[in-house]
């Protein structure tokens, strides 16, 4: 009889890959350019692809994995809620909502609080409550600033000041137009009459981790005040604890000792740990600017998201996670600074604020690359702008794994350096 042989695993493997990747090429829309690695699973700060071979992830699914993967509260609260209820309307009240409102609002400050589904969306909320503020007045412009991302919706990338984000959408929303960032004189000078609001993230992620200088913000504050307007900040990447305090607004006043309330946040990525869900923050001087029938939204703060988004507020809190966050993020930072002094011919500048890590590498070296070479070395890392590399890991993750990714960067900047 002839002998079957069994075929080599790691070629079943990659019919495995070659297959999935079929799947998204015949069915998926091709709207992603996406790293040829087919992930299966996850614990803690690491996860498998389908090969069995295990990463280390540092981009925490893009700042959204705040405690990790398959972390069991999550778990816990997911089953345990699924078993109860996990969705109703807004036609009727549920506990677990009311309650996450009081906890964002415990942590900001007097307000409300409007549940939906994602950033962008968290976005659209403050856009409306802007375009409603101004209304009678006919003021409708909103002023944001180079170099931001809003998200992907309509009046988002009219809202980003990104010009590759815009190509091809034309004609834009109208009201949104942009001036750089950390200046509050090209602020000033573009307020007009119609002018109801300022957006900014107080820390640019998208763009490779720029962050708001303490006067700047204090600047828009008082802008805002003296013209009439609405100060928002977008807190979608950089929120929920990950620069050492709730808000990144907060931790940025707080070095400087100093503090202030914006008019509104939107909330995302973090918040649900996973689960998708957004959130906008509206203070309270302004809480009914949108009444009962001008905004809505299906899934918005449903039993079920709310429950798992308390859950992730109480490990956060329980196990001290934003100090974790300040701790293992400066640990980082410094480890990062060292190795740019060394290489400085490969690594341009290194920048952060708790787990928020920027690595800006030589012009030379593109982002894509860079995160694909870090791969190979078991790391994964999010490619942002021409050749930035961002840290945006879970909040608990530990001194160790820091180390351990620590290594993976230094030895592939040490080989870049070889080569130059
Ligand atoms: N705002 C900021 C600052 C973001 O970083 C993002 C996403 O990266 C968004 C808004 C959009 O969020 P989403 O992708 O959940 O719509």
């Amino acid at each position: 009889m002839k002998e079957v042989l069994a075929p080599p695993k790691s070629a079943i493997v990659r019919n495995e890959t070659k297959r999935i990747r079929e799947l998204f090429e015949q069915f998926v829309v091709p709207s992603y350019s996406r790293f040829d690695l087919v992930l299966e699973r996850g614990e803690g700060s690491y996860v498998w692809d389908v090969d069995g071979k295990r990463y280390l992830d540092l981009a925490g699914g893009i700042a959204v994995c705040s405690l990790g993967h398959a972390h069991p509260e999550i778990t816990k609260a997911l089953t345990g809620q699924a078993k109860k209820l996990i969705h109703v309307s807004n036609l009727y009240y549920t506990e677990p909502q009311g309650q996450l409102a009081k906890r964002i609002i415990d942590h900001i400050g007097p307000g409300r609080v409007f549940f939906c589904n994602s950033g962008a969306e968290a976005n659209e909320g403050l856009f409306k409550l802007a375009r409603k503020f101004g209304h009678a007045e006919g003021r409708y412009g909103i002023i944001t600033t180079t170099d931001s991302f809003h998200g992907r919706t309509l009046a988002g990338i009219a809202a980003t000041g990104q010009e590759k984000i815009k190509k091809g959408f034309a004609p834009e929303v109208v009201g949104f137009s942009q001036v750089p960032f950390n200046n509050v004189e090209a602020m000033r000078r573009t307020i007009t009459k119609s002018t109801a609001a300022i957006l900014v993230e107080p820390v640019q992620g998208e763009s490779g981790i720029t962050i708001a200088k303490a006067e700047y913000l204090i600047g828009l504050r008082r802008l805002c005040d003296e013209h009439n307007l609405l100060l928002l900040f977008d807190e979608v990447q950089a929120g929920h604890f990950r620069t050492g305090k709730f808000q990144s607004w907060q931790r940025i006043l707080e070095m400087e000792d100093v503090d202030l309330l914006p008019d509104g946040v939107s909330m995302a990525k973090s918040l649900g740990g996973g689960f998708p869900m957004g959130a906008f923050w509206v203070r309270e001087k302004f809480a009914n600017v949108l009444s009962p029938g001008t905004h809505a939204s299906t899934f918005g703060g449903t039993p079920l998201a709310c429950a798992v988004a308390l859950r992730i507020f109480e490990v956060i809190e329980g196990e001290n996670l934003a100090a974790n966050a300040r701790e293992v993020g400066q640990f980082i930072l410094g480890e990062l600074q060292k190795v740019r002094e060394k290489f400085s011919n490969v690594l341009k500048v290194v920048r952060g604020i708790g787990l928020m890590v920027g690595i800006e590498f030589q012009p030379e070296f593109k982002a894509a690359d860079i995160a694909k070479e870090l791969h190979k070395r078991n790391l994964l890392t999010v490619p942002a702008g021409n050749s930035v590399i961002r840290l945006l890991p879970a909040l608990n993750l530990s001194r160790a794994e820091a180390e351990e990714g620590l290594r993976a960067i230094e030895g592939l900047v040490f080989d870049l350096a070889k080569k130059q």
